[in-house]
Order: structure tokens, then sequence, then C-alpha cells
């Protein structure tokens, strides 16, 4: 019928618009403080997918010339440090869309802490610069009144959680703060995943998102007063849950829009993680690896999808996987300082891209 018609139409659109199935990877790369020009990215001016991170090896003894090792990088899209947030958004509207029409929609930010990743995903408080969530939010509410006109009726509920040490929060609490109940995921029958004594909050238009956001802000930095710098450790999950009926034509569809600002990529020297940082550290390469191994045993139909070996993918069971479409950002700082990030941020990214992350049954326990 009309979902059909609907998902087929935009099924080839994307098959047009990608080359990489349900899963797709774009790279950011962050402007420099300054705006001046980053000398170890390249970007070429005729070519929309490719980065190279160029290194040059001074000749120390003078004797023979300087060499230089380029590392090539190919994603679906590469956005340079003039891309705007809008140019940005222009590129997945179609995929934030398509949660209307029963697929669930999955987009991560991946990257060192100061990449981009909350810019990217939240935006800052202008207008012009507002980022993903908000963007794709108004889109939904704008197609979903559209669609009511011939005859669908939608319900949308949304939900914010932190990952912070293998451990949830509840980032729509309102209640005080000696009552903050724990929380823990529940998988019911037919695979939907729950959360228990999380905030869940109805919505129905834009405005009330937006609080929802300023709220989690809110709730976040009241964490972070008390541990300096915890959000860029934790993992921070806003989720729209999606259904919709359409009585006359008796069709229904029902799906979730999950949007993810990742922890920092970084990896810790030795020294410097002991104790809680240790802990912190360990926790943040697990999920962020385990994220790489359930993508790519997705991608690659394995039998074996090992979800449960972290939080993140746990909770994202549902949104990932089936038919769901998965976009992941690797944002990119451009200092100098940054490159050996910079190079495994890529590294990683290009192996969700080319979906080799292990395999599942090495990982299997
Ligand atoms: P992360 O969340 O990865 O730690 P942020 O998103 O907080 O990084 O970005 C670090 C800083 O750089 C912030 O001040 C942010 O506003 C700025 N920034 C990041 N990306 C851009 C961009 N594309 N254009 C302009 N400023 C940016
Ligand atoms: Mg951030």
């Amino acid at each position: 019928g009309e979902m059909e018609r609907r998902r087929l139409h935009n099924t080839i659109q994307e098959l047009k618009a990608s080359y990489n199935g349900n899963i797709r990877v774009f790279c950011r790369v962050r402007p420099l403080v300054d705006g001046g020009l980053s000398k170890h990215i390249q970007l070429p001016t005729n070519d929309i997918k490719t980065i190279t991170l160029a290194k040059t090896e001074e000749s120390h003894t003078g004797k023979t010339a300087d060499t230089q090792k380029n590392y090539n990088f190919s994603f679906d899209r590469v956005f340079g440090p003039a891309a705007s947030q809008q140019e940005v958004f222009e590129e997945i509207s179609l995929l934030v869309q398509s949660a209307l029409d029963g697929y669930n929609v999955c987009c991560f930010a991946y990257g060192q802490t100061g990449s981009g990743k909350t810019y990217t995903m939240e935006g800052d408080e202008f207008d012009v610069t507002r980022g993903v969530i908000p963007r794709a939010v108004q889109q939904i509410f704008r197609a979903a009144e559209k669609l009511a006109t011939q005859g669908w009726e939608f319900t949308f509920t949304a939900s914010f959680v932190e990952i912070y040490n293998e451990t949830l929060r509840d980032l729509l609490y309102t209640g005080k703060a000696s009552k903050r109940p724990e929380h823990e995921i529940r998988k019911s029958a037919n695979n939907e995943v729950t959360i228990t004594n999380l905030t869940y909050e109805k919505v129905s238009n834009e405005d009330q998102v937006l609080g929802l956001i300023a709220l989690a802000n809110q709730n976040r930095s009241t964490a972070q007063t008390a541990q300096n710098d915890r959000s860029s450790r934790s993992h921070s999950v806003f989720q729209l849950d999606i259904e919709g009926v359409n009585a006359g034509r008796d069709v229904k569809c029902k799906s979730t829009l999950c949007l993810v600002d990742l922890a920092g990529s970084e990896r810790m020297l030795k020294s410097q993680s002991q104790g809680e940082r240790f802990k912190e550290m360990t926790a943040i390469n697990g999920s962020l690896s385990n994220l790489g191994i359930v993508i790519s045993a997705l991608a690659n139909k394995e039998s074996y999808v090992p979800y449960r070996n972290s939080k993140l993918t746990y909770l994202l069971q549902g949104c990932l996987g089936g038919n769901s479409k998965t976009l992941m950002f690797v944002n990119i700082a451009p200092e100098s300082d940054s490159f050996g990030e910079t190079l495994n941020s890529l590294r990683f990214a290009s192996k969700v891209n080319d979906c080799v992350i292990g395999t599942a049954s090495a990982n299997r326990k």
C-alpha cells in the first residue's frame, strides 16, 4: 500500500545516494580555533569523499630530504571546516525522514574530546548553529503534520540517558538528587528494549523537545561540577520513539530515532589512568570498540551480535540491526598535536565503513 510505496521510493533514493547499504560514515573536520589552515589535513576540492593526513618526517642528518607519508581515507562524505550545520543536516535529512516510515535510525558522533561531537549533535544556542538533534526533531514534527492530512496520527515519546562507567543515568530526572533511582535495561518478549525507572516523556512539538534538551543539559552540568569533565567521558543517548497509525488505511508503523553523542575516543596514558580514571578508560574503550564490533557484525549479517557486551549496544539493540539505518560521524580536530588521535579516529571509522572490525565470533565469550 501507501507505506510500501513510500518505503520503496525512499529506498531507491537512498540506494542512489549511497553505495554502502544501511551503514554510512561521514567525516567532519572542525575548524581551527584561530581560523587558520590545518597543515596536515588535506581535502581535495574535486572529491567530497576523501581526506588525507600528511605526516612530514624531518631529516635529522641534513643529508637527505624530508619525507612525507600520506594516510588516505574515504568515507561516504567528508565535510571540511567550512561546512555549515545546515549543509551537514541536508545530507542526513532523508535518513531522518525514514524514521517516520517505520525504520529505526541511529546516528552517532565519534571522536576525541574537543573534536566537535556535541557541536554536531546539539549545536549551540543560536538558530543557524543548531545541530542534528533539534533539526531532526523539527523535521519530524513538520513531516508528521503533513502526514496528518493523509490520515496519519503519530505519538512521540522522548527519553535522554547518559551512560557513565557502564551505569545509566536519567537526564530527564527532575526529582530529588537523593532519591535518584537506579536503572536496568530490560528486553521484552517482542525484543523491545526499555529502561526501568526512566522518564519517558510524551511530546507533540519541537519546543517541548527543546525544553527536554535544556533539562538534560542542566542535569549534565550538575553532575559535571561534582566530577570535572565528566561529559566527555560519558555517552549521551537521545531517543524519540515514534508510533504512527492510519486508521482509514488500517496501517501502523513504529520506530525509534536515536541520536548519540559518544564519550571521547582519546586514549589515555597508562600513567594518567589509575583508580577511577582507569575504570573510566576501560569502560569507554570497551563500549566504543564493542560498538564497532556490533555494527560490523550487523553489516556482515553475522548470526551472533554481541549486543550485551556493553550497556550502550544493549540499550540500542532495538534500533540497531533489523531494518535500521545507521550513520556515524567521525569528528576530527585539525590541530597538529591531535595528529595521533585523528589517525586513530579515522582508522576506527574506516573499519566501520568497510565493516571489517574484528569478527563477532572472535569476540564471543
Ligand atoms: P566534543 O563534544 O567533541 O568534545 P565540542 O562539540 O564541544 O567537542 O567542540 C569543541 C569546541 O569547538 C566548541 O567550542 C565548539 O563550539 C567548537 N566547534 C566544534 N565544531 C565546530 C564547527 N564545525 N564550527 C565551529 N565551531 C565548532
Ligand atoms: Mg561534547
